[in-house]
């Protein structure tokens, strides 16, 4: 495939779950001829979703590049997940892309997750364009959904389109096809061919006025952007097809607006009109500002590299796979050319790296090439040090992208090997796992000879038990999971911490003044500091802090990480010697250890409270809401949306284990619910009593 920038469109579909990517993803596939068969998700034979615990489950959890060519566009179609225990997921594909396809359904409207990826999106700049889905669906309004982008994600929507009628075939006034407003036709598609054929015929005089009022509405959000189309529009002279697409693409790119359009994937209506907004709409690799970066050579001054191919090499590995021939690392080339057999210098961790192979890839199959150039997504394979986040450049240029950063884990769960024999593989398998998975952690405890694994959720849990069990063959006993608690101190105190040691016939002295104190900054770990006029000989500041640090981040009174507390060097003072440093350490640990005691500063458990949405038929809100109360929940809002009701609640992660289980006996499953880490807060006395 012929890869030209200008051709080039590096996007993703992000999508609620059940709002309906996957299904708009196979039927991309199969228009752009990339797949000769329609996968139906239902039956679990699509084609991105290749992992087979995806398909149990039906949702997409490990994201796949696929390519495919539509008409003179290639398209890198990088897979987001919809589940929000993978919203790490989300946010290293959205440091890739160029753009974003997002998903909605016109039932559901905007749901928590849309809400969380698409202010992510606006974190990352990723220019976008919205479908909105399930037309066809009872209850499917398109206006509703369209004023909500507005609304409630604060987003410019433009509708571009709008539906011919709305609701399932045996309604009256049935979702029958859309209007496209830049051409004001009327497009329709046959199930009978699966929508291959479009047919396009002149808008019905019954929809005439309401469709240019939607023209109208369309245009006038243009006029900032092109006095030229303003001037037509305001003028009622013809405008040029060309033109209001031009215009479109400019200030959909610049992230001033974004294209709505509506359809149905499964009945295949609108597919190949998206396909076009993509190739209209979306920004090319050479859209794209350059990418910063830092150069380690030069004291971190700022580098920049632009979209060319005749700038220096560098890229992102934003994703790595283990495979049955090795690692497979995910990189997304910003500049240059990067050639197989070469060296690249790994900028993130100071190490040169072979490139062997370089890999296109499809969903379930691979080409290798040769060489790959600005802009193009591209799987390594034979890279020895690599691991996601880190930027690969030119030995030569070298620039360090700036990291992906990762929420902290609320999760946890202890496994134990059965045998000794297991142990080691274990060690190698969760190493393995963890290269792949940033956001997932394991740390072996050797008294207990358990290893306590963490992740961002109840799923993202369950889904790493499974790999382990089913994918490595481990024989492991795997424990309940448990909340990842977290602490903090209740007030400012100030202490002194000393150390008198005869060592080797020598008295080692130091004393360290120190004031530790909570901070109210929500997610901070802990923060280091000195008072003005603190002063000690050559590099023994830097020692004092950094034992301090260590310290802090060993774990508070109770062994958990400690978060939101700072902790300043009021003074310091230290025996001379070659020993100093290891006074001064001692003397930090134990004005650390006095300070956290139970009677000094306070011991505050935090846990992590988790925002949850809920989506259930008005008949069950009385029984959820009662429910939620049970859980130590707060009730943020209740609101209706069509026939269902939307409850937008924050409850602590310990009172929400098996939560989607009770959701479904609770609304005989006609519920749907999501949740995602929001924050810390304090635990009941309780909780923390049982600490003690
Ligand atoms: P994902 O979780 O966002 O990947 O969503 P899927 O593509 O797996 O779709 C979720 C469910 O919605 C599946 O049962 C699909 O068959 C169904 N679905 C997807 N698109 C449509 C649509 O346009 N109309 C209707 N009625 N159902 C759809």
């Amino acid at each position: 495939m012929a890869r030209k920038l200008e051709n080039l469109r590096n996007i993703g579909i992000i999508a609620h779950i059940d709002a309906g990517k996957t299904t708009v993803t196979e039927r991309m596939l199969f228009y752009a001829g990339a797949t000769h068969k329609m996968g139906e998700v239902d039956k679990g034979t699509t084609e991105t979703d290749f992992d087979e615990e995806e398909q149990q489950r039906g949702i997409t959890i490990y994201s796949a590049c696929v390519t495919f060519q539509w008409k003179d566009i290639v398209v890198n179609l990088i897979d987001t997940p919809g589940h929000v225990d993978f919203t790490a997921e989300v946010e290293r594909c959205l440091r890739v892309l160029d753009g974003g396809v997002i998903v909605f359904s016109a039932r559901e409207g905007v749901e928590a997750q849309s809400e969380t990826v698409w202010r992510q999106a606006d974190r990352y700049h990723v220019p976008r364009i919205a479908l909105v889905n399930k037309m066809d669906r009872e209850g499917a309004d398109f206006q509703a959904t369209f004023k909500e982008i507005g609304a409630r994600l604060e987003g410019k929507p433009v509708a571009i389109q709008i539906p011919v009628g709305a609701g399932p075939p045996h309604q009256a006034d049935a979702f029958a096809g859309i209007i496209d407003l830049v051409t004001m036709k009327m497009l329709t598609f046959a199930a009978e061919d699966q929508g291959t054929q479009i047919h396009e015929s002149d808008v019905p005089d019954r929809l005439r006025d309401e469709a240019l009022a939607w023209r109208g509405r369309m245009l006038e959000a243009l006029y900032d952007y092109s006095d030229e189309l303003m001037e037509l529009a305001l003028g009622e002279e013809a405008i040029p097809a060309e033109l209001i697409r031009r215009v479109i693409r400019s200030a959909t790119i610049h992230s001033y607006i974004q294209p709505v359009l509506c359809g149905s994937a499964l009945d295949y209506v609108g597919i190949q009109p998206l396909l076009d907004a993509v190739a209209y709409y979306l920004p090319s690799p050479a859209d794209m500002p350059s990418v910063e970066g830092t150069n380690p050579k030069k004291k971190d001054a700022t580098e920049r590299r632009k979209p060319s191919a005749k700038e220096p090499f560098c890229g992102l590995v934003f994703k790595v796979v283990a495979d049955r021939h090795g690692d497979f690392c995910y990189v997304r080339v910003y500049s240059g050319e990067l050639a197989a057999g070469t060296r690249v210098l790994n900028s993130t961790k100071d190490k040169k790296e072979n490139v062997p192979q370089l890999w296109h890839l499809q969903a379930d199959s691979r080409e290798q090439v040769k060489s790959v150039t600005t802009g193009d997504i591209v799987g390594v394979v034979g890279l020895r040090h690599s691991v996601t986040g880190d930027t690969l450049c030119s030995p030569k240029d070298p620039i360090v992208l700036e990291q992906i950063v990762f929420p902290e884990t609320v999760v946890s769960m202890a496994i134990e090997p059965e045998s000794s024999a297991e142990r080691k593989k274990l060690a190698e398998t969760l190493e393995i796992m963890k290269r792949q998975d940033p956001t997932f952690r394991a740390i072996e405890n050797e008294e207990t000879g358990q290893t306590l694994i963490s992740g961002m959720g109840e799923l993202h849990l369950e889904v790493i038990k499974h790999r382990l069990l089913r994918d490595f063959n481990l024989d492991v006993k795997v424990h309940q999971p448990r909340v990842s608690y977290r602490e903090t101190v209740e007030r400012a105190v100030e202490v002194e911490g000393h150390c008198n040691r005869q060592i080797a016939g020598r008295l080692l002295s130091a004393q360290v003044r120190i004031r530790i104190e909570p901070v109210t900054k929500a997610a901070l770990p802990v923060v280091i500091s000195v008072a003005p006029g603190v002063e000690l000989p050559g590099e023994l500041l830097g020692t004092a802090l950094e034992a301090l640090r260590e310290q802090g981040e060993g774990g508070g009174a109770l062994g958990f990480p400690l978060m939101r507390v700072k902790i300043t060097l009021l003074a310091a003072e230290v025996s001379e010697g070659d020993q100093s440093e290891v006074a001064l350490r001692i003397a930090a640990a134990d004005a650390v250890h006095k300070a956290l005691g139970e009677d000094a500063a306070g011991i505050v458990l935090l846990e992590p409270i988790m925002k949850l949405e809920i989506i259930t038929p008005e008949e069950h809100v009385g029984d959820f809401v009662g429910d939620l109360q049970q859980r130590r929940a707060i009730i943020h809002q209740t609101q209706t949306r069509g026939k269902h009701t939307v409850i937008e609640a924050e409850a602590p992660l310990a009172s929400l284990f098996g939560y989607s289980s009770a959701m479904r006996s609770l609304s005989q499953g006609r519920a749907t619910s999501s949740m995602e880490p929001s924050s810390y807060g304090p635990a009941p006395p309780a909780i923390l009593k049982s600490f003690l």
